[in-house]
């Protein structure tokens, strides 16, 4: 979702160049650019030990860099610009002895926040995400899920230009990772660069407008979700159809390749009624139109889907392509 250019004014746009960054010999990340833009959503895949941690933790500041930059607007990143940022760590962990209230109200002032504001923005947030019962409540009482809730509240409470979550959905139930997808939607809709790093990869298409995939410290796969999703199209549609399956073979006469087909594994289904999905794959010069005209001579058409390669199945492709090159 691209926001709209008054939204972004004043937004800042985050980057990253040629970072290195070595633990003893091992190189953790190996020359890592990448950009996110305001009102963009980032998503940092990578299998374990392949360096987002890293990558994050050099962005926050917490660690630093052998080489390269972290740039904000093109200017180098300094302390004082962290008060922009939202950071969710993925080590969770708030001060169990004080108030939830106490709490949040600690890192809105920590982001600059006068009382006022800060009751103001939390008060809406804990409406928001259902936890404004939870004010005077001690943080040891809550549980793990309404714990997650209140962190997040925390990271994002000053309206952060850009917010950096790392693992944002782990620990949440579907129906909450869902509304914690929506705010994030709604901050990146209001102007804020997210970049986010997950392992989950069926949220991935939902949530992020663009990915950066890493693996070994290198970035192997990036840009726009749908654009690699299409780029790794081969041109395979999956048509389900009534009818027999001679007959539809004819209707696609010389326009494409039939691949697999399923059908039912009830025999008692009347053979000519079940529904069946076929596989097919359309000959250069050939419309997917006129070809679908062809075949509903023969057979009812119930649905015809483009099949684009899953996230994740773009993901395990380019980790196990590189891991193969890497090896030899
Ligand atoms: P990810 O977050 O993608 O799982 P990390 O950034 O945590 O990856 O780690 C990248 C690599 O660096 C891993 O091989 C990990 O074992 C190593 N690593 C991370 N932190 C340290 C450290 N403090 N000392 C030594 N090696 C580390």
């Amino acid at each position: 979702m691209e926001a709209n250019s008054n939204q972004n004014a004043g937004g800042l746009a985050l980057e990253v160049d040629g970072l290195v960054k070595s633990y003893g010999d091992y190189r953790a990340l190996d020359g890592v650019s990448m950009a996110v833009r305001p009102g963009r959503i980032v998503g940092l895949l990578g299998p374990n030990g392949a360096g987002k941690s890293t990558l994050i933790r050099i962005v926050m500041g917490i660690l630093g860099a052998d080489a390269g930059q972290v740039l904000v607007n093109g200017a180098p990143w300094t302390r004082d610009a962290l008060r922009n940022v939202g950071y969710l760590p993925e080590e969770r962990g708030l001060y169990k002895d004080m108030k939830v209230g106490e709490q949040a109200m600690y890192f809105a002032k920590l982001h600059g926040m006068s009382k006022q504001e800060a009751v103001l923005a939390l008060r809406g947030w804990f409406e928001r995400l259902e936890v404004d019962g939870w004010w005077d409540k001690k943080v040891e009482d809550l549980s793990k899920g309404m714990a997650q809730k209140v962190q997040f509240i925390c990271a994002v409470v000053h309206q952060p230009k850009v917010l950096i979550l790392d693992e944002p959905l782990s620990g949440f139930d579907p129906v909450n990772a869902r509304r914690i997808v929506e705010e994030i939607r709604r901050l990146a809709a209001s102007g804020t660069a997210v970049l986010l790093s997950t392992h989950d990869m069926s949220r991935v298409e939902a949530l992020c407008d663009e990915v950066l995939l890493l693996n070994k410290g290198k970035i192997v796969m990036a840009g726009e979700s749908e654009a690699l999703r299409e780029s790794g199209w081969h041109g395979e549609y999956a048509v389900t159809y009534c009818g027999s399956d001679v007959a539809f073979a004819r209707g696609l006469g010389a326009s494409s390749i039939l691949g697999d087909v399923d059908r039912p594994d009830d025999p008692s289904e009347a053979p000519t009624r079940a529904e069946r999905t076929a596989l097919i794959t359309l000959r250069s010069g050939f419309k997917l139109s006129d070809t679908l005209a062809g075949v509903a001579d023969a057979v009812d058409i119930v649905e015809v889907r483009k099949l684009r390669p899953t996230m994740q199945e773009l993901f395990i492709q380019a980790v196990s392509t590189e891991n193969t090159e890497s090896n030899a």
